[in-house]
């Protein structure tokens, strides 16, 4: 698949219904820092999926899509290398979506796992047609791109499928204009929240990259600990603590020490949370400073966003294009 770049597209995106947390960075940002220089990437902030629970009060999702566009900056995405696409500013993505509706079959979206996770866990009486066709919506994202690959965790490798379904489907119907996109796997723990469950917005357990300093300290000092270690002498069981899997995940070098110092009664975990505190924050550091310099410059920030939405117009309307002709609407 010939692209400007010579190297292999890929995409991929963040919802915008909460601010991004530490285990959207560990899970997504970390690795798409690491992938940007090897391929030609787009970094996608889908506001319209947003609407497909957000509907009814739609105020924060701008404030919302700023806040995701400062943290990709933060976590060292690079706005010259990758273009930083709101998706409802480049029209391809809704003009796709029509087209790839129609050959959709509807039976492949209502056997969709997460369609009746979200309305049953969201108690959603009266599903929208929006959200059904969430997975359309996610397959015009990426084929407006012609992504050849996506980057996701093993639990979204279901959805992707559907993704090479659907193009399968349009390639058969009307010639070969989308690749099938592949899973770029990446490993990654799941980082669990303050609770000990996993993070998540929807939990409300989670340590935003947006949260400062003393936030942290104070978030640490929340997390949940070990129910069986009461008093510092006490032998605590690390492996189920939160407090010891961030430290582990942070400075995994003295947190063996602090393993054995709890395991052998020799750390209070009042004691060790405040370790863990100056751990998060030493690691949070290089984020914080540059998201302080894109708060510092949101005249900058415009510049950014109206830039990937230029070069993602660009890159998308060769596939529509393509797309129109091959359907013999042009
Ligand atoms: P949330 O659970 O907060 O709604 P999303 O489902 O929007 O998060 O996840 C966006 C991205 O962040 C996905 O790639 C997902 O795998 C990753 N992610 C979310 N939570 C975690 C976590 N606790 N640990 C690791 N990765 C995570």
């Amino acid at each position: 698949m010939s692209n400007t770049s010579g190297r292999k597209v890929i995409y991929s995106a963040m919802q915008v219904t909460g601010r991004l947390h530490l285990g959207n960075y560990e899970g997504a940002l970390r690795n798409w820092v690491r992938l940007q220089r090897e391929y030609e990437f787009y970094a996608g902030i889908v506001d319209l999926h947003s609407l497909t629970t957000a509907f009814e009060d739609t105020s924060a999702i701008v404030p919302y899509t700023r806040e995701a566009a400062a943290d990709y900056l933060a976590a060292g995405i690079d706005p010259d290398v990758t273009p930083i696409v709101v998706q409802s500013r480049v029209p391809a993505h809704s003009e796709l979506h029509v087209l790839l509706s129609m050959v959709t079959p509807l039976g492949w979206l209502e056997r969709v796992p997460t369609y009746k996770e979200k309305r049953d866990q969201l108690h959603i009486a009266n599903p929208s047609y929006g959200l059904l066709g969430y997975p359309v919506l996610m397959a015009a994202d990426i084929l407006a791109y012609r992504g050849q690959a996506v980057p996701v965790g093993r639990d979204q490798v279901p959805h992707l499928e559907l993704t090479r379904e659907i193009a399968r489907r349009f390639n058969q119907l009307y010639g070969d204009i989308f690749p099938e996109p592949e899973a770029l796997l990446t490993e990654f723990a799941v980082l669990p929240g303050l609770d000990g469950r996993k993070m998540s917005k929807s939990y409300g357990n989670c340590i935003y990259l947006s949260d400062m300093p003393e936030a942290v300290t104070e978030k640490a000092r929340q997390m949940f600990t070990d129910p069986a270690k009461i008093r510092k002498s006490d032998p605590g069981h690390p492996d189920q603590c939160p407090v010891y899997a961030y430290h582990a995940a942070y400075s995994p070098g003295d947190a063996l020490q602090a393993k054995a110092d709890c395991e052998g009664g020799r750390l209070g975990c009042v004691d060790h949370k405040k370790q863990v505190a100056a751990t998060l924050i030493a690691a949070m550091s290089p984020l914080w400073e540059r998201r302080a310099a894109v708060a510092a410059d949101p005249g900058r920030l415009d510049d950014i966003l109206d830039d990937g939405a230029r070069r993602a117009r660009a890159k998308t309307e060769e596939t529509m294009e393509l797309a129109w002709k091959a359907m013999k609407l042009r």
